[in-house]
This record gives C-alpha cells, structure tokens and sequence, in this order.
C-alpha cells in the first residue's frame, strides 16, 4: 500500500502503527490523510497477526487539526466510504453531507475498530486532532502535549465529533469549549481522558511496550472488552448526543453563511491563532 500522508509498520511482533506524516504541516488533516488513515487503519483490522493498533505522529506536534485550505472532492481523496451523499449539493446541503462523511462519520468508524487502537500523543492536538486522540481506545501523552478545542471562536458548538463531556466531564468539556485553552496533559490525566503520562523521550518505547502487553491476550477477550465498553457509552446515548451535536454544528455554519457568507465567523481566526501562540 502506497501512503503519502501517513506511514505503517509493524514496530512489534502483532503491533501495528500508523504515524501521520505530515510533520511539515504540524500534520494537518487534509483529506487525503483522512482516507489514508481508514485505508490503514482497515487493512490492520483485516491482518489476523495484528492484535493493537497503535496512532502516532511525526514531528513536534500531534495534529494540529483540519487543513481548511483543503477542498479536494470526496471521491478524489478516498472515499466515500460510510454511506453518505450529496457533497456537490449546494450551500449547507453539501457541507452538511460532506462533514457527516469525513469527520462524524469516519470518527465512528475508528471508534468501532474491531481492535484496541492506542494514541501515541506529543504537543499540541487542536480541535480536529482531538477527533483522531478520542476514537483510539487508550491515549498515553508527553508531558508537553496539551489539548484544546477553540472552535467557539469560529461560532459553532465544538468541532464535529462531540464527545467532550464523555472524554473530560460536563463542566471541563464546557470550560474547554468557552475558553478554547488548551488543556495539559497533566490535567487531562486527571480527568480520565489520558491513560498515562510519560516523559516525551520515553513516549514511544512505553507506548509499544503497553501495545505489546495488550497484544499478548487473546483477540477474542479484546475485542469483546472493547464491544463491552463501547456498547455501555451507546446504552447512554453517545452516538445519538454525537448525532444531535453535528446538527447544531451545521446550525453554528448556516449562521455564519447568513451573517459573513463563509461557513465560520471570520473572527475566530485571530482569536485562534493568538490562543495557540
Ligand atoms: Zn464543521
């Protein structure tokens, strides 16, 4: 399989790990690295010698979340793959279908991975970053990693995959979003959201070596632990609050098209821009 946004390898025996690749960009998510990612993280599900699989990211920082400069056409960069339609439909139609396809919907599919997947996170994770750190299973952090979601500022609810008060609780996920800050690493262990926090120099050999202890119990057990706790978040209605989230998200966009004629508050660029300085 040919990659040019992401990379695979196997670093252990029945481990498999995708690194983003775009370091240069703070690994922004282009579209293309979105179908590259599920592309990847498909092909780990179908190999039976795999048992974990582990989401890492070259450079200094995780992802710094959507490239919005990207446009590409669904079709042209991958996809689409979970059943939605009508991305050529004019105005919020369109928008509406293409974020149900490329961000709520292949999200969900990550979540539901047949196998225990673990984020190997450093530096900053922006808004769409989070939507790459909250579907993997176990999140393990640097010291200096910190995560936010700024995009309030643009006037929407969040970014698109909503599950903020699952991940940190009602009044943090609402101090997150109200405030844009990033959250440490530190506190985000506190809250639940991260499993461990190691030193940066030790982030990849105590990510391997926890993908490796986990790798060594039997696929059955894993898989049916993972169905087990993701069906308890589904018994609490996660996938129909994230459903209700989107909507009010593409509400926030349609206001923004009335009030600017583009899809988000023109303001919120500074005001992000100044949070991440
Ligand atoms: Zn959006």
């Amino acid at each position: 399989m040919h990659y040019e946004r992401i990379r695979y390898d196997i670093p252990v025996p029945g481990v498999g790990r995708v690194t983003l690749a775009r370091a240069d960009k703070a690994n922004a998510q282009d579209r293309q690295m979105l179908y590259e990612l599920d592309e990847a993280f498909v092909a780990a599900m179908q190999d039976d010698e795999i048992k974990v699989v582990v989401l890492a990211a070259d450079g200094l920082h995780f992802s710094s979340g959507h490239d919005l400069k990207d446009t590409m056409p669904v079709a042209e960069a991958g996809g689409p793959v979970t059943g939605a339609g009508g991305f050529t439909e004019p105005g919020p139609h369109g928008h509406f279908a293409t974020e149900q396809e490329i961000y709520v919907g292949l999200c969900w599919r990550w979540r539901n991975l047949p196998k225990p997947t673990i984020a190997q996170v450093q530096g900053k994770v922006i808004a769409g970053g989070l939507m790459l750190v909250w579907p993997m299973d176990l999140v393990v952090a640097s010291e200096d990693a910190t995560f936010s979601d700024p995009t309030v500022a643009f006037g929407v609810n969040g970014h698109e995959y909503f599950t903020h008060a699952w991940e940190l609780g009602a009044r943090k996920a609402k101090e997150m979003l109200f405030r844009g800050v990033g959250l440490s690493a530190e506190e985000c262990h506190r809250l639940g959201m991260v499993n461990h926090v190691v030193a940066g120099e030790d982030l990849e050999r105590f990510t391997l070596a926890l993908a490796e202890e986990i790798a060594a119990r039997p696929a059955m057990g894993l898989k049916l632990a993972k169905l087990a706790v993701n069906q308890s978040l589904d018994a609490q209605g996660q996938w129909n609050a994230i459903q209700a989230a989107i909507g009010l998200h593409h509400l926030g966009h349609a206001h923004a098209r009335v009030l600017h004629g583009i899809p988000v508050d023109p303001s919120g660029a500074e005001v992000i821009r100044n949070l991440n300085r």
